[in-house]
C-alpha cells in the first residue's frame, strides 16, 4: 500500500443546491449521485447552498432542503456554507481578475445584446460591444470577463472528452451582474477552490458552463477539479424538472421509494428487496455498488 504524502483529502465532493424551491426528484438525483460517488471513494461530502441570487431565493428552501437531506439519511460533514455570506472572498477574486487586465464593465441592456448578438452554446453571444469603451464608472453596469482564444477541454468521468474555444462558442462572459450580485460562475469557481473541493458532480445541465469554470479557475491559479456530469431529469414534454416548470418536491413519507428511483434513473441496478428494507440498508448497498460505467449519457 502506498504512504500518502500529503494531508490534503483524496476525495471531498460537494451537493451545491439553489435554494429556489423544495427538493424535487431532480435535485435529488444530483445530490444522490454527489453522495454516493464520495462516499464510495470514501471521501468526504459537504452541502453549499447557493442562495448568491438573493432575489430568486424562497425564504424557508434552504431549510427544507436541508432536512430532506437529513431525512433521506445523507450526512454532510462540517457545517453549511451559505453564498450569501461570502461576497468578501468574491470580491477579492474580481480584484484580482481586474488586476490581470480580463474585466471590463458592460452597460448594454439585454436587448440591446439580443439584437446585435448572434446564437451560442448558452445564450447569445456578446459582440464585445463595451470592450474598448470608456464607461463612466457611476453609471449602473455589469461586469464581463474577456474570454480566451484558447481551447478549454477536459475529461469528464461519464460525458467524456468536452472542449469549447470561449471566444467563439460562449463569448464575454458576466462575472457580477448589473444589480451587484456575483454571476453563479465566478461564485461557484470562488467557493469550490476555497472549500478544496476535488471532485464536482452535478447535472448535465451544467457541463455547457465548465469550461467557463476551468478558465476562472486558471486565471485565479486554482487547481481543477474532476468533473462527472449526471444526466438531466426531464418531465413528459422534455423540460428539465426545475421549479420554474413546477417540479413536485420529494414526499418525504416514501423516502426509500424515491431513493431507489434515484438510483434506477442512474442506471444503478439495486435488487428489489431493497424496498423491504430500511434507509440504512439502501446506503449499504447503494455506496458500495456504485458504478459510474451503468450511468446512461
Ligand atoms: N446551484 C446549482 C444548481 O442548483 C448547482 C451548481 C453546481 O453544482 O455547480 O443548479
Ligand atoms: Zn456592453
Amino acid at each position: 500500500m502506498q504512504s500518502s504524502t500529503t494531508l490534503s483529502p483524496l476525495y471531498r465532493g460537494r451537493f451545491a443546491p439553489s435554494p429556489t424551491g423544495p427538493l424535487h426528484f431532480g435535485s435529488l438525483v444530483a445530490a444522490v449521485g454527489s453522495y454516493l460517488d464520495a462516499k464510495h471513494h470514501g471521501g468526504e461530502w459537504l452541502i453549499r447552498i447557493e442562495d448568491i441570487d438573493t432575489p430568486r431565493t424562497i425564504p424557508g428552501a434552504a431549510d427544507a432542503i436541508l432536512h430532506a437531506l437529513e431525512a433521506l439519511g445523507m450526512e454532510w460533514q462540517g457545517s453549511v456554507v451559505y453564498q450569501s455570506q461570502r461576497t468578501a472572498i468574491y470580491q477579492d477574486a474580481l480584484h484580482r481578475l481586474q488586476q490581470l487586465g480580463f474585466v471590463y464593465p458592460c452597460t448594454c441592456t439585454r436587448k440591446e445584446i439580443a439584437d446585435s448578438s448572434i446564437a451560442g452554446i448558452s445564450g447569445p453571444i456578446y459582440p464585445g460591444t463595451c470592450r474598448h469603451k470608456s464607461t463612466a464608472k457611476d453609471k449602473t453596469h455589469a461586469l464581463r470577463i474577456k474570454a480566451s482564444e484558447m481551447f478549454i477541454q477536459f475529461q469528464d468521468s461519464v460525458m467524456g472528452s468536452y472542449q469549447q474555444q470561449l471566444a467563439r462558442d460562449i463569448g464575454d462572459f458576466v462575472i457580477r451582474r448589473a444589480d451587484g450580485i456575483y454571476a453563479y460562475q465566478l461564485a461557484v469557481v470562488v467557493d469550490d477552490a476555497v472549500q478544496g473541493i476535488t471532485h464536482v458532480v452535478r447535472g448535465a445541465d451544467l457541463l455547457d458552463s465548465t469550461p467557463r469554470q476551468i478558465f476562472l479557475q486558471q486565471l485565479l491559479g486554482y487547481p481543477s477539479p474532476h468533473y462527472l456530469h449526471l444526466p438531466v431529469v426531464t418531465n413528459a414534454a422534455g423540460e428539465k424538472l426545475s421549479k420554474q416548470t413546477n417540479a413536485a418536491a420529494i414526499d418525504l413519507s416514501s423516502a426509500l421509494p424515491q431513493l431507489v428511483a434515484a438510483v434506477r434513473f442512474l442506471g444503478q441496478e439495486p435488487p428489489n428487496e431493497i424496498l423491504d428494507g430500511d434507509i440504512a440498508a439502501f446506503w449499504s448497498w447503494a455506496i458500495p455498488n456504485w458504478n459510474i460505467s451503468s450511468i446512461p449519457r
